[in-house]
């Protein structure tokens, strides 16, 4: 049984959580992308194995968003933390 934990609520079924994809760094300078670089940031995936982070949703909790480094070929959940903005030192995490 795979399991999450919420970082409001803690550890939970899988079940009550939804996949919300992997998660990308947005560009710095959002208007400064073509056309075709919006297309390739938001369709093209490179789909490999290995860790990668992912945004879930709670849905049947607090509905918080919120970001897990998951190795997609095992299924660890290597952390759970919310999403928090870049500081000038770098990124803060509260992790799980
Ligand atoms: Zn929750």
């Amino acid at each position: 049984m795979l399991q999450l934990t919420c970082p409001n609520c803690g550890p939970r079924n899988a079940s009550e959580f939804r996949h919300g994809g992997v998660a990308h760094a947005r560009p710095p300078v959002p208007e400064s992308l073509d056309e075709r670089a919006w297309v390739d940031l938001i369709y093209m995936r490179s789909n490999t194995t290995g860790r990668q982070t992912e945004w879930w949703y709670h849905t049947a909790g607090c509905g918080l968003w919120f970001l897990a480094d998951r190795h997609n070929s095992t299924n660890e959940i290597l952390q759970t933390y919310r999403w928090q903005p870049k500081t000038q030192t770098g990124e803060t995490r509260d992790s799980h």
